[in-house]
């Protein structure tokens, strides 16, 4: 499925296979996890996507032809950051995750909305046994950035989630497992994503615009509103963090320095680090994160996106490519 201008449709089409460069090895796709960012994309709120583009950062599949590090056969995924140049500022002091020159798979590099797929083995990561394709998919960006995102909250034991959507329901699960009390803020009356975040471990749930039951020591906001971020300084204890976790949002609008006083920060978390992906998928299957899965096919990509854009997808939806 290919996105040729931001603002039409995905197209089906048939392309030649790709072949595999130095370092990088072919992926049969089984399965490839639908993002915000995807959306992001097509809506066209992103700058200079590679076009014609394959969309898609969240790809499990078998390696078809491998490299040094995987072997034919191996179950791998493939994330967001797909190349970084090793010789930046941001790259040589551990944060590759900014490095200047980076590339993103499904963005500015072919992605997993596709039968074959081709990625740098060097950030790919193997997928634990006891994930089906499926559930494993959603791990690969809902939930590393979502672990990034709740590695950014320090210690906070009151924590706040604005939307609560593919990588919500995973941070939850981490933040559960890690003792934190946790309340999920969503669209007024969405009682389908507050029924969720509450079966997920949320003490509360409700609206994002109305009061919280208690301050927070830490909110993340995983909705691409601006208005939520003043909302989430409303909402938080003096001292606590407000993480944006999304790639776009709409413009904040201007609040009272009150807000941010009392050494309230607000920040954001861009990409992920190969390390992040090692740490959380080491961690996913001990606690055990649990994706919550819809699943359709590719050729429904578009549909699927839909479904996103109108926040009717409980949980994480994902493309069933091949396979079983
Ligand atoms: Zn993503
Ligand atoms: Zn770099």
């Amino acid at each position: 499925m290919v996105l040729d201008e931001p603002g039409k449709p995905l197209r089906p089409v048939d392309l030649p296979d790709p072949e595999p460069g130095p370092g990088q090895v072919l992926i049969e796709v089984a399965a490839c996890g639908v993002c915000r960012t995807d959306l992001h994309v097509v809506d066209g709120e992103l700058s200079n996507p590679k076009l014609p583009l394959v969309l898609g950062h969240q790809i499990v599949g078998r390696v078809a032809r491998g490299g040094e590090r995987f072997q034919p056969g191996e179950r791998i995924g493939v994330p967001w950051l797909g190349w970084t140049d090793g010789e930046c500022r941001y790259c040589r002091n551990g944060r590759e995750n900014l490095c200047d020159a980076a590339r993103f798979t499904g963005y500015t590099l072919d992605g997993g909305y596709a039968g074959l797929a081709v990625a740098d083995e060097r950030y790919c990561v193997p997928i634990p046994e006891r994930y089906t394709d499926e559930e494993a998919a959603p791990l690969l960006c809902a939930g590393l950035i979502g672990y990034r995102a709740l590695r950014m909250t320090g210690d906070a034991e009151r924590l706040g989630l604005y939307g609560f959507g593919a990588s919500a329901h995973i941070v939850a699960q981490l933040a559960g497992h890690e003792g934190r009390r946790l309340f999920a803020f969503t669209r007024a009356g969405d009682e389908a994503a507050q029924s969720l975040a509450l079966e997920l471990g949320a003490e509360w749930a409700g609206g994002s615009t109305g009061p919280a039951p208690e301050p927070l020591d830490a909110a993340i906001i995983f909705a691409p509103a601006g208005e939520l971020v003043p909302a989430a300084l409303r909402a938080t204890a003096k001292g606590g963090v407000v993480v944006c976790a999304g790639i776009h949002m709409t413009d904040i609008p201007s609040f009272p320095y009150e807000l941010l006083w009392e050494e309230r920060a607000v920040r954001s978390v861009a990409n992920l680090t190969r390390r992040d992906a090692e740490e959380f998928m080491a961690l996913a299957p001990q606690v055990p994160v649990r994706a919550e899965v819809e699943v359709y096919p590719l050729a429904e990509a578009n549909a699927v996106l839909d479904r996103l854009r109108a926040g009717e997808v409980r949980g994480a939806a994902v493309l069933r490519i091949s396979g079983p």
